[in-house]
């Protein structure tokens, strides 16, 4: 299966999902959307009022919000993968659950970002966060990128964040401006990690002799 049949698979497998209690309140689930091949992969926390009726990530004002800020990255919508960790609305828009985080993550997220391999993460949010860099905390570390896995992973605030305390939106807007940024650092890395190395000389072959036969054991 490629990676659009794979995503396809996801997306389908959501919508009838009965894994944990949110189904029987979701009108659609929102699986997140965006192309196979993107480099870049947003996750927020999880579908809201809109969301949940429009079955799109992200289709409210923090929506609004984020393709702003995506924006100031050089970046459109159309350019990135959009997800959340979890698929359905919560009541009341309560926060997510530790097993619903669980079973979601474990059966759709994670192998959406299996099957996409983004070279950058960034992480909207602390329950985002959390799946990365447990225990942190999101003013302390956002728009620090950790090295996860072969990507860099880059924690940053959740728009709605920035939306209700508009101090926060200078840091939100700065740290998003350092996307590209990140994103050269990795891809520039991915390119170097693919491309052959040059041949050794044949002395510099016959050294590495012994030591790749000691590596067996
Ligand atoms: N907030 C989120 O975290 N995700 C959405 O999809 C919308 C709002």
């Amino acid at each position: 299966m490629n990676t659009v049949e794979t995503l396809r698979l996801i997306a389908e497998t959501t919508q009838t999902c009965r894994l944990c209690g949110l189904h029987s309140g979701r009108t659609h689930a929102v699986p997140g959307e965006g192309p196979a091949e993107a480099k870049v992969m947003l996750i927020g926390e999880g579908p809201g009022f809109h969301e949940d009726r429009q079955g799109r990530p992200f289709v409210g004002a923090s929506g609004q919000f984020l393709d702003q800020l995506l924006a100031m990255a050089g970046l459109q919508r159309g350019d990135v993968f959009i997800g959340n960790v979890i698929k359905c609305r919560p009541p009341k828009n309560r926060d997510p659950q530790p097993d619903e985080i669980k079973l979601c993550t474990e059966h759709y997220l994670f192998r959406q970002i299996e099957a996409i391999n983004p070279a950058v993460i960034v992480t909207l949010g602390r329950f985002s966060m959390n799946l990365f860099m447990p225990g942190e905390r999101i003013m302390r570390i956002h728009g620090q990128p950790r090295r996860i896995n072969g990507r860099l992973v880059v924690p940053m605030l959740h728009p709605a964040a920035a939306l209700h305390q508009p101090q926060n939106r200078p840091l939100l807007e700065a740290d998003f401006r350092r996307l590209p940024e990140f994103l050269a650092q990795v891809e520039a890395e991915r390119a170097a990690a693919a491309t052959p190395a040059p041949p050794a000389s044949q002395s510099e072959a016959k050294d590495e002799q012994p030591l790749q036969q000691l590596n067996l054991f």
